[in-house]
């Protein structure tokens, strides 16, 4: 079944590759995202299996955390074994509860949805803006005058009567989310905003660490994200005191006492060991090093593609400085996304579509939502490209 569209699309795949190919001769393009090891990993994560301390009390999460204090303005940092549970607790800290709704974008990873779900809530989908791929500022503030209804408790969806207790913001694939103007819409609700950073470890918007604009951010440290811990993630919270309860809800809420088990809340087993902490250690180091290798990627990339037609490299927003997680072209609307995705993979190109948006997923498609026009369409036109360090150099 090889519709004329499809041939075109083929073609424009095939051509992409080899412009790639000819950029990159020596790197291997075969995975979107490898991690690179080039510091003190190994010595780091002997020190730790040597000391006998490889779980969830010991030195290197307590550096790792203080290491990322120093690089989020000296913000408090609860570090966690992934960072969904790190959205989970973050949600947690804003005042998600129970059979609240909470918005949040379609286009994001689906641990972004199911934090919230992990808080007994459901995700209400509303749309983002193509310039920077985050909740539409202005949409946003239209959608939410017509559903919320202010009570005594807060902020109710009028046609669901659930109450709204939160917004997550998603800086999607490192480039900064316009924190400012979103809180300037959500700010007269009273509605808290959480930051779901997990891509935007080392970016920066307007002199800023990505991730300290608002109350709470959640971070990442899987094995595909720009630091790796192996799994792991990171609450930053402005509030040192939110950030003492959620480290105690990370760690069964068990009261400190030289043997006496007691537990003074249904608490998680979320504590980042240390032995992912000592890599993590290692990679931190290696951050600002990273971030300069993968900035240098879109240049070749736009060297690599200008005068291929029919495609558009992303770039960061104006004012922003961004780690850019993933490098991402944008396809012209005729074009067949998976025509074009089956040509880079057959020669080699370890390419990836957006994420399914969430309203598609079985387990969401019935989430109350906004329109999501734009999500739609970036879902048919958007390809990540390999973008590890290694690519670089
Ligand atoms: C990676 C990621 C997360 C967290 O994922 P974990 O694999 O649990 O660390 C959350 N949200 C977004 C947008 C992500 O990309």
């Amino acid at each position: 079944m090889s519709s004329l569209n499809d041939v075109k699309s083929r073609a424009l795949g095939k051509l992409v590759a080899s412009k790639i190919k000819q950029e990159f001769p020596v790197a291997n393009l075969g995975v979107l995202h490898e991690p690179v090891f080039r510091g003190r990993e190994l010595d780091y994560t002997r020190q730790c299996i040597e000391s006998g301390f490889v779980s969830s009390v010991g030195e290197f999460v307590n550096r790792f955390e203080e290491q990322l204090s120093l690089r989020f303005e000296g913000r408090s940092v609860v570090a966690t074994n992934t960072g969904t549970s790190a959205l989970h607790l973050a949600l947690i800290g804003a005042g998600v509860n129970e059979g609240d709704e909470v918005i949040i974008p379609a286009a994001t990873f689906v641990a972004t949805a199911n934090a919230v779900r992990m808080c007994g809530a459901i995700p209400h989908f509303v749309d983002i803006e193509l310039s920077s791929m985050a909740l539409d500022t202005q949409l946003l503030e239209e959608y939410l005058s017509d559903l919320l209804e202010p009570r005594l408790e807060g902020q109710f969806n009028r046609q669901s009567g659930r109450r709204v207790s939160a917004v997550v913001v998603v800086h999607l694939f490192g480039h900064s989310a316009p924190v400012k103007e979103i809180l300037g819409v959500i700010d007269p609700y009273a509605l808290p905003l959480v930051e779901d950073a997990a891509e935007a470890v080392g970016s920066i918007f307007h002199a800023r660490p990505v991730g300290t604009s608002s109350a709470l951010a959640a971070l990442s440290f899987n094995g595909n994200k720009i630091v790796t811990t192996g799994g792991g993630g990171a609450v930053v919270a402005e509030s040192a005191e939110v950030a003492r309860l959620l480290k105690h809800l990370s760690t069964t809420a068990k009261k400190p006492h030289p043997w006496e088990y007691f537990h003074d809340m249904p608490g998680f087993n979320y504590r980042m060991p240390n032995v992912n902490a000592a890599l993590g250690c290692a990679q931190l180091e290696q951050l600002d090093l990273f971030v300069e290798a993968k900035r240098s990627l879109v240049g070749r990339y736009a060297s690599a593609l200008g005068d291929v037609s029919d495609v558009e490299l992303v770039t960061e927003p104006s004012g922003g400085r961004s780690n850019y997680w993933l490098q991402t072209i944008l396809l012209e609307q005729s074009h067949d996304l998976s025509a074009v995705l089956g040509a880079l993979h057959e020669e080699g190109i370890g390419a990836r579509p957006l994420w399914k948006p969430l309203h598609e997923l079985p387990m969401y498609e019935r989430c109350p939502r906004s329109p999501l026009g734009v999500t739609e369409s970036l879902s048919g036109r958007l390809i990540n490209l390999p973008s590890g360090v290694g690519v670089a150099a």
